[in-house]
């Protein structure tokens, strides 16, 4: 029977197994709450996106002063203030091979920018490559481009004869590390790709896997060695997730375009940014229009969004942000060290704030029948977690606390019991 009660198709959804969807009237801080009454942790910072927690009241207030000023402006040809100090801002904060700051609205569309400037670049200066490298298990987003360089699967089958090809090298499983640099190596050998886009130190959609930062920068020596355009997709581990503000720190790399989305805007607001090395903007700098780069959205650098992203960059240049994360790294930490040896679990793991545990069910799988009970059951508790399958994984605001904390693991051992 078809849902009368909403003409809502929701994203990710299968409507025909999902139960009522939960009405959220408002949040606040690391929870939500709904119009049954309920009073719901967001352990998964709403997809991600949430990071000093939700409502958080200076990025609201800057959205607030914003709104009656100047709320929509075309982007060619015109530019704002909340822009261009937020440009200026963020290249003060990301690595210093970044220097031009291009805007769109989601982590999608960041990797779509991102792909479209590589393949310009080498276009432009005359020397034409098209062929992209990407990590196995990898998920960049959902748009047609995005889902090229992701991973093959259920979620794209459909749409198998539009995605372009692509050159994969394996995930570095432990242990197997050189497996994959050596494969990378060999890929430009073959064949020199424009770009290799990659997740740095954990894929998320595709499990939450998790690698070392050594393997980083060794995937980027090997780019530079071959002059190969290293993308780093930070939308998911940017904004403190792996414990530092951007997970291409702890490699010391230094990427050649790297997008970042999701938490940009505290999780306030929908807005995505693609920054990429001279070099690239210099390539598209021509007074021959064909060189442009032909990009954009209606509602590229929406002033609103922009005045959220700036509010919350202040918050990573004058408040005790940092000192929130590793305030989340240590309570992580310690909350995951009873699951190490616990044996209804695989593979428990963490990098900075976000761990992840592989629950010993039969019907392992992102689309196996354990995720939607595994999440039912978590959201009987109170508790918003959104399991990959078996994979469950805890990636809360940083604004929750070590009480909070508890109750996230206690209900997943009780999911354990029932379930394992
Ligand atoms: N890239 C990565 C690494 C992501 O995790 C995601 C979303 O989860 C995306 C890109 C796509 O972002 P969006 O959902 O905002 O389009």
């Amino acid at each position: 029977m078809m849902p009368t009660q909403s003409p809502i198709w929701h994203p990710f959804t299968q409507h025909a197994l999902q139960g009522e969807t939960t009405k959220i009237l408002r949040g606040e801080g690391a929870f939500l709450y709904s119009a049954d009454g309920r009073r719901i942790m967001d352990a998964i910072s709403s997809w991600w996106v949430v990071t000093h927690g939700h409502c958080y009241p200076h990025i609201v207030s800057a959205i607030q002063d914003q709104a009656s000023t100047l709320n929509q402006i075309i982007f060619a040809g015109y530019t704002h203030e909340p822009a261009e100090e937020l440009a200026a801002k963020l290249l003060q904060l990301t690595p210093a091979s970044l220097e031009y700051v291009f805007f769109s609205d989601s982590g999608s569309t960041s990797v779509e920018v991102a792909l479209k400037m590589a393949l310009g670049y080498w276009n432009n200066i005359g020397k034409p490559r098209t062929r992209i490298a990407v990590m196995q298990h990898s998920y960049h987003g959902d748009t047609v481009g995005a889902m090229s360089v992701g991973a093959r699967g259920p979620f794209n089958a459909a749409y198998e004869a539009l995605l372009f090809d692509v050159t994969p090298i394996p995930f570095p499983e432990k242990g197997r590390e050189w497996e994959t640099l050596n494969a990378l190596y060999s890929v430009c050998e073959e064949q020199i790709p424009a770009a290799l886009i990659v997740e740095p130190l954990i894929l998320g959609a595709g499990g939450m896997l998790m690698y070392p930062a050594w393997v980083l920068r060794e995937m980027k020596r090997i780019c530079q060695e071959w002059d190969v355009l290293f993308i780093a997709d930070e939308v998911m581990t940017g904004w403190g997730r792996t414990g530092t503000l951007f997970a291409c720190e702890q490699a010391d790399v230094a990427p050649d375009i790297a997008c970042y989305s999701k938490g940009l805007t505290g999780g306030s607001l929908p807005l995505a940014v693609t920054l990429c090395r001279a070099d690239i903007f210099e390539a598209h700098y021509s007074k021959d229009r064909n060189l442009t780069f032909f990009h954009s959205s209606s509602y590229t650098a929406n002033p609103l969004a922009c005045a959220a992203a700036k509010a919350n960059l202040d918050l990573w240049q004058k408040s005790d942000a940092r000192t929130r994360v590793s305030t989340l790294v240590s309570m992580q930490e310690h909350a995951i060290q009873p699951f190490q040896a616990d044996p209804r679990f695989a593979n428990v793991r963490r990098t900075g704030t976000i761990t992840a545990l592989d629950l010993k069910a039969n019907d392992a799988g992102y689309l196996a029948g354990i995720g939607p009970k595994l999440q039912a059951f978590f959201k009987d508790r109170n508790l918003l977690l959104r399991p990959l399958g078996n994979t469950i994984y805890v990636m809360p605001p940083y604004c929750v606390t070590a009480a909070d904390i508890d109750q996230i693991y206690a209900a997943i051992s009780e999911a354990a019991d029932l379930f394992a």
